[in-house]
C-alpha cells in the first residue's frame, strides 16, 4: 500500500478524542503485525469511562543485550486521535486531493506522520536490522497528552531516541515551553459602596496581586534560553471577573493565570513567586485571602543541539532545529529515556481547522526520511 493509501484509510476512520480510539488502534495492530512486529496494546478508561489505547508494535531483535530490558534504538511515536470537526465540513474523513495536497480531518496532525512511519517500516527488511525499533501509536493527545503520559507512567519500553510526529513541515524540532495554567481566587467582603469601611474589595486586592504578578514576569526574564522566542518564561493573566454591581464592594474576584515555561525550569518556579507575592500581602494586610489552583502544568522539553538525532534529522531534512511552541508527547518519551524531537509533514497552523491538510511532496519525503533513520540508527 502506498502511503497516500495508508493516509487514506486512516482519516475514514473517526478518531476524535471523544470517541474510543479502538477503531483506529485495531486497523493499525493489523498492519504492524502484518509487516512483522509484535504488538502490545495498553488499554485505558478515560475520565469518562470510553476506551482508549495506546499500541506499542516493536521489532524482535535476538540475542541483544538492549532487548532484555527492553529498550529500544528508536521510537517513531505518532497521536491516533484528532480535534473535532465541524459537521458542515462534509469531506473530513474522506482524503481529497487538490492541487498537490491532501485534505481531511487529522490529515495533517497527525495521521500524515503515522502513515509515513508505518510506511517506512513496510518499506524495511526488518531482518536486517541490529537494534530494536518500535511504532508508538497514542490516546488523547489533543486533549492534554493524557495517552502518552499514561504510557510513561506504564513504562513498557524504554527509548534511546524518540521521534514524535507533529506537523513541523519536516523542520526538526529539538526544544519546547511547557504550558501552565492556575486560576486565583481573591475574596473581598461585600458592602454598600458608600461604606467602603466596612467591606474590602476583592478588586482591589486582586489588583495588589496582579501588580506583583506583572513584577515577577519582568524578573523571569533574567534567566533566559537561546532558541525561544522571547527567550524567557512569560506571564499572562488572560482572564479576570469580580464583582456584583457598581455599587457593591467587590466580594469576590477571579483571575487565570498563564505561563510558559523555558526548559530547565520547573513549572511550579514561576507559581512559586506568585504564591510567595500573596504571602507577602497576607503579611501586610492579614485580611488579604487568595487560593491558587493550580490547574495544569505541561513540562517543557529539551533535547541536546549534539545529539545524534538531531543531527540526523538536520542533515536529512536540510533544515536547522528549531523549537515549538505548542504541547506535544515530548516531554513523556523524554521519561521512557528517550533523546526526542518533534518532526512531521503538514504544517501546524493549518491543523485544527476546516479543510486541514498535508502536502503530498512533505508526506513522501517524511517516509523517505523515517526509512534512512530506520537504517542509520537501527542498522
Ligand atoms: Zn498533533
Amino acid at each position: 500500500m502506498t502511503v497516500q493509501e495508508t493516509l487514506k484509510d486512516l482519516v475514514a476512520i473517526d478518531s476524535v478524542s471523544q470517541r474510543s480510539n479502538a477503531e483506529i488502534i485495531s486497523y493499525l495492530a493489523r498492519r504492524c503485525e502484518a509487516a512483522g512486529l509484535m504488538i502490545t496494546q495498553l488499554p485505558y478508561l478515560d475520565d469518562h469511562g470510553i476506551e482508549k489505547i495506546n499500541l506499542v508494535a516493536q521489532t524482535s531483535v535476538h540475542d541483544s543485550a538492549a532487548e532484555a530490558n527492553s529498550t529500544l534504538e528508536l521510537a517513531l511515536a505518532g497521536h491516533t486521535d484528532t480535534v473535532p470537526y465541524d459537521p458542515a465540513w462534509i469531506e473530513a474523513l474522506r482524503l481529497t486531493e487538490n492541487d498537490g495536497k491532501l485534505f481531511g480531518r487529522g490529515a495533517c496532525d497527525t495521521k500524515a506522520f503515522i502513515s509515513a512511519a508505518l510506511t517506512a517500516i513496510e518499506n524495511t527488511d526488518l531482518s536486517k536490522l541490529n537494534k530494536s525499533l518500535a511504532l508508538v501509536f497514542t490516546a488523547d493527545e489533543e486533549i492534554g497528552c493524557l495517552g502518552a503520559r499514561q504510557l510513561a507512567r506504564a513504562r513498557p519500553f524504554s527509548a534511546r531516541y524518540a521521534i514524535v510526529g507533529e506537523p513541523t513541515s519536516l523542520q526538526p524540532m529539538r526544544a519546547g515551553k511547557g504550558y501552565c495554567l492556575a486560576e486565583i481566587t481573591i475574596r473581598g467582603r461585600e458592602a454598600h459602596s458608600a461604606y467602603p469601611q466596612i467591606g474590602a474589595s476583592a478588586i482591589f486586592r486582586a489588583a495588589r496581586l496582579i501588580g506583583l504578578i506583572e513584577q515577577i514576569s519582568e524578573e523571569l526574564k533574567h534567566d533566559q534560553r537561546a532558541g525561544f522566542d522571547p527567550p524567557y518564561t512569560t506571564m499572562n493573566v488572560g482572564l479576570i471577573e469580580g464583582g456584583t454591581a457598581k455599587n457593591i464592594i467587590a466580594g469576590e474576584c477571579n483571575l487565570t493565570l498563564e505561563w510558559r515555561t523555558i526548559p530547565g525550569q520547573e513549572s511550579e518556579y514561576a507559581l512559586d513567586l506568585v504564591r510567595q507575592a500573596a504571602a507577602d500581602l497576607h503579611q501586610q494586610d492579614a485580611d488579604f485571602v487568595c487560593e491558587i489552583d493550580a490547574a495544569r502544568a505541561d513540562e517543557s522539553f529539551e533535547t541536546r543541539a549534539d545529539s545524534p538525532l538531531v543531527q540526523f534529522l538536520e542533515v536529512t531534512s536540510g533544515k536547522e532545529s528549531g523549537t515549538v511552541a505548542f504541547g506535544t508527547e515530548a516531554p513523556s518519551l523524554i521519561d521512557l529515556g528517550a533523546e526526542a524531537v518533534v518532526f512531521g509533514p503538514g504544517d501546524i497552523r493549518v491543523a485544527h481547522r476546516t479543510g486541514e491538510f498535508v502536502p503530498k511532496d512533505q508526506l513522501n519525503e517524511c517516509v523517505r526520511i523515517l526509512q534512512h533513520a530506520i537504517r542509520h540508527f537501527c542498522m
